[in-house]
């Protein structure tokens, strides 16, 4: 007679997001173990209006209404390993949107601050993360063209809304020898994601790769 060592049993929604971050995420070379586990780990599909749960974790971007999106998968993951978070990081978001970013780096990062200009997303996000039991999130509804000004300086800046430039206040709250990464270019075009490191008080910048982004707008 032996006895069975059971692991818990996996829902649906564990399978198919171990299948998301194989297929879409470590394929593609995503490395950071960190990335990996916190994407393991979030529950997109309760970032996801209802319509469209079934499709939380196929390879791409998803409504969340007001004419906004929640990232392809891929794309938060790359954004978040670009930064190289460490655990006692201070990171600025711009774009909350449905709070799926702001979870991942949540899970790695000691703090996260995040600004929503639609007021009708910064209220949902923010009720959402507090009931996921996120205690290291601060969000709020602004422009964030202006950053968060006594929260800074920041360690990284995630910019998940599509510029014409990166915003100067931004620059200015990220620490010394911090990453943003924002993608850049006109609204409704294909646009250059780029990784931007302080050096000197300088912005050093560096075109990673295409993407489309909703556009940043200015309150
Ligand atoms: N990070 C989000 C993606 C949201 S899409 C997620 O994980 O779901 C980009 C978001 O940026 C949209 O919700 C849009 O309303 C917001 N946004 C656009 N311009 C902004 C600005 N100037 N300040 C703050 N948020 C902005």
């Amino acid at each position: 007679m032996g006895f069975w060592v059971c692991s818990p049993a996996q829902t649906v929604q564990e399978k198919q997001r171990n299948r998301m971050v194989k297929d879409q995420i470590e394929n593609r070379g995503i490395k950071d173990t960190a990335v990996l586990k916190a994407l393991q780990k979030v529950p997109r599909h309760l970032f996801v209006p209802e319509e469209y749960r079934s499709r939380a974790y196929t390879d791409g971007s998803l409504p969340i209404g007001y004419g906004q999106t929640i990232s392809q998968p891929y794309i938060v993951a790359y954004m978040t390993e670009v930064i190289r978070p460490k655990p006692d990081f201070r990171v600025l978001e711009i774009g909350t949107g449905s709070g799926y970013q702001a979870a991942v780096l949540a899970e790695i990062v000691d703090k996260v601050y995040s600004i929503e200009i639609v007021t009708q997303l910064d209220t949902a996000a923010r009720a959402r993360l507090r009931k996921m039991g996120y205690k290291n999130i601060e969000t709020k509804n602004a422009d964030g063209y202006y950053g968060w000004p006594g929260k800074g300086p920041f360690d990284a800046i995630v910019v998940t809304a599509a510029a014409e430039f990166v915003p100067p206040p931004l620059l200015e709250q990220l620490k010394e020898g911090g990453r943003m990464v924002i993608p850049i270019g006109s609204p409704f075009m294909v646009q250059q994601l780029m990784l931007v490191e302080k050096k000197d008080g300088k912005a050093k910048t560096k075109n990673l790769f295409p993407v489309r982004f909703v556009p940043f707008t200015r309150g």
